[in-house]
């Protein structure tokens, strides 16, 4: 993953900004912040922005890094030796302990410019006990102008301790117009509105979802979890078809649908649903589910979505989610 110069923060991100800028001049920035909030809120570039201010020689009032001192210029070019990042080699995979120890050496938090030294170690969650146990000792023993930004969605998975030991910043979802606002800046005028709904109001999630692509695919799925109910499909082939794409926006995508199928059933008319675009199809399938099996299929998606950063085998998940939605298994278990 490239780093990208980011020194602005995201127009919702303006008060925590603030808030940490406050704190920084009046020299009580804690030595480690928790960055939580749901995926698509833009963490990583609050993270990134607050490096780029730290780092900088002669940020502006705002904090906003100049962007032409020494600090910015290795900050562009990627190479600032008092920036890190922590993360898994791939992505899923856990962050290990060697990976923490190789920068809590003493050697290492100390910085080379003579500044903050900062480590962002994302995603936080992604620690081995092993790991986590080996950050803890740093968090406990802090040293001076060492700033470590955690960010995670989940930060109930982090010990406790850990958690204790870092300022907490929590950031949430903007305001629907401020969003809608970002967004048609970013793709054009285009579906805003739905792809704001699709991405349960994080702007980023929604620009994403913005690929045409992905709209497709959409479409296609929900045909096919349509044609598992109506007993015409099989549902090992979508579970295996279904794990070629990213499992978590699939099953985001499954769980929303599952949401709207209920929502519509308890009242046709709702007009508070996460997928507007697609009501027809929903309401369909929502009818020939009864509310029983409804409640049991939305609680099974909603636990798959839990555990799916320790989800090794994702086919036998879908497998499990989608088997029991099909006729032909009603059939068979009586
Ligand atoms: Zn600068």
């Amino acid at each position: 993953m490239s780093e990208v110069y980011t020194p602005i923060p995201l127009p919702w991100q303006r008060a925590d900004w603030e808030l940490i800028q406050r704190t920084r001049r009046s020299d009580r920035l804690p030595h480690a912040l928790l960055l939580t909030g749901a995926e698509g809120l833009g963490k990583r570039h609050f993270a990134d922005a607050l490096a780029a201010s730290l780092l900088c020689i002669s940020p502006d009032s705002d904090g906003v890094s100049c962007g032409k001192c020494r600090g910015c210029d290795l900050l562009r070019a990627g190479t600032h030796p008092d920036l890190k990042y922590l993360r898994p080699d791939e992505p899923g995979k856990a962050i290990g302990i060697d990976t923490i120890r190789e920068f809590t050496a003493n050697e290492s938090l100390t910085a080379q410019a003579g500044g903050y030294k900062i480590v962002i170690i994302e995603p936080a969650d992604a620690m081995s006990r092993s790991a986590a146990n080996s950050l803890l000792k740093t968090l406990e023993e802090p040293v001076d102008w060492t700033f470590i930004i955690l960010i995670t969605a989940q930060p109930g998975v982090l010990p406790a301790t850990i958690r204790s030991r870092c300022r907490l910043l929590q950031m949430r979802l903007p305001a629907r117009t401020v969003a809608e606002h970002w967004l048609s800046g970013e793709i054009g005028q285009k579906e805003t509105s739905l792809l704001l709904a699709l991405a349960a109001g994080a702007p980023l999630k929604a620009r994403a979802l913005a690929d045409p692509g992905l709209l497709a695919l959409r479409i296609k799925l929900l045909g096919e979890f349509a044609a598992i109910i109506e007993g015409k499909t099989d549902p090992v082939a979508v579970a295996a078809n279904w794990t070629k794409s990213d499992p978590s926006l699939i099953l985001g995508w499954y769980s929303s649908w599952l949401t709207d199928c209920l929502r519509l059933k308890t009242d046709p008319n709702c007009d508070d649903l996460i997928n507007p675009d697609q009501r027809e199809q929903l309401q369909s399938i929502g009818k020939s589910l009864e509310f029983k099996r409804l409640f049991g299929y939305i609680d099974d998606a909603n636990q798959a979505l839990l555990a799916l950063s320790s989800q090794l085998n994702q086919q036998m998940m879908f497998e499990s989610l989608l088997l029991p939605l099909s006729v032909r298994h009603l059939g068979n278990s009586g």
